[in-house]
């Protein structure tokens, strides 16, 4: 999420990186299996003083890291995915630290599991707000890394989607075709990312389990895109949408305030696929009138 409103760069400055080493995959509270897809809990700021960054590998191939809230209060989340030729970042983080170093970690300990010395790393991002970009400079320039451009024609130009948002794109990682669905609304450059291989739904900030920001003028455009990702997920077998961030509770319907400095009780990051239908039926039945619209795991929340 992001409300423009508040000064990011104020945050980063705030938080001036102090660089803990984290103990990339040992965090150290077992999430409930029966209700979380991953091992392990997600650091909330809630028991003192916290790795930068956590990471969870979901699969071989796969890894979701979170920043942590105390670097930032956006506390959003990356995901890096491989394939044979390449991989993919999903976003650089919300700045306050440096992120690259743990990327690199991750790149490393993969290729020396895989007895390989070298892939190629793609940039791209859930959307172009400053919370999901604030570490490309760490990439930028260098060796064997493409950052994706942060406005829809860059993107469009990098995933050869001729037609922005109305095409839908694939993208080889090598063995792993992801495809690219434009979903500008959020932002103007939002993408979903649908993964064959966790059967993910990579979904932004266009849906998670928190505040759906919209302005009023981008309302048909979100509409449009909710209508396109779930036209185009509808027939595949989606296990999970995986947004970037986490602002609801556990308890239904009840969200942290904005910007809080912890997140006790905090929801799982993972969503039913069944959420895109909710927020496809919330959104038509608005008509031309977008409204506050509270759900027991996402907010739609319109800004003026
Ligand atoms: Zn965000």
């Amino acid at each position: 999420m992001i409300r423009r409103s508040f000064c990011e760069a104020g945050w980063r400055m705030a938080f001036a990186a102090t660089i803990l080493l984290t103990p990339q995959w040992s965090a150290t509270v077992r999430a409930d299996p029966a209700k979380s897809v991953f091992k392990e809990q997600w650091i909330a700021g809630t028991k003192g003083p916290e790795p930068e960054m956590q990471v969870q590998r979901y699969d071989a191939d796969t890894f979701v890291i979170r920043q942590s809230v105390q670097t930032n209060p956006e506390a959003p989340f990356l995901y890096l995915l491989f394939g044979t030729d390449r991989a993919l970042l999903e976003d650089t983080g919300a700045g306050g630290l440096k992120i690259r170093p743990t990327i690199d970690k991750i790149i490393a300990e993969w290729l020396a599991q895989k007895g390989r010395t070298s892939i190629s790393l793609v940039v791209a991002h859930s959307h172009s707000h400053g919370d999901h970009i604030a570490g490309d400079g760490e990439f930028a320039g260098a060796p064997n890394v493409t950052v994706v451009g942060h406005a829809p024609g860059e993107v469009a130009a990098f995933f050869n989607i001729k037609n922005w948002p109305t095409d839908i794109a694939s993208f080889d990682l090598g063995g792993r075709v992801l495809n690219i669905i434009p979903t500008p609304g959020h932002e103007a450059a939002a993408i979903m990312i649908y993964d064959p291989k966790t059967h993910w739904l990579l979904s932004g900030d266009s849906l998670y389990a928190g505040r759906l920001y919209v302005k009023l003028e981008a309302f048909h455009s979100f509409r449009d895109s909710i209508d396109r990702a779930a036209a185009f997920t509808k027939p595949l077998k989606i296990s999970w949408l995986m947004g970037t961030h986490i602002e609801m509770t556990t308890t239904p319907r009840v969200d942290y305030p904005i910007h809080a400095a912890s997140h006790p009780k905090e929801h799982v990051l993972e969503l039913p696929y069944s959420r895109l239908t909710d927020l496809q039926n919330s959104l038509d039945h608005m008509g031309d009138m977008p409204k506050l619209d509270v759900h027991a795991d996402f907010i739609f929340y319109p800004l003026p």
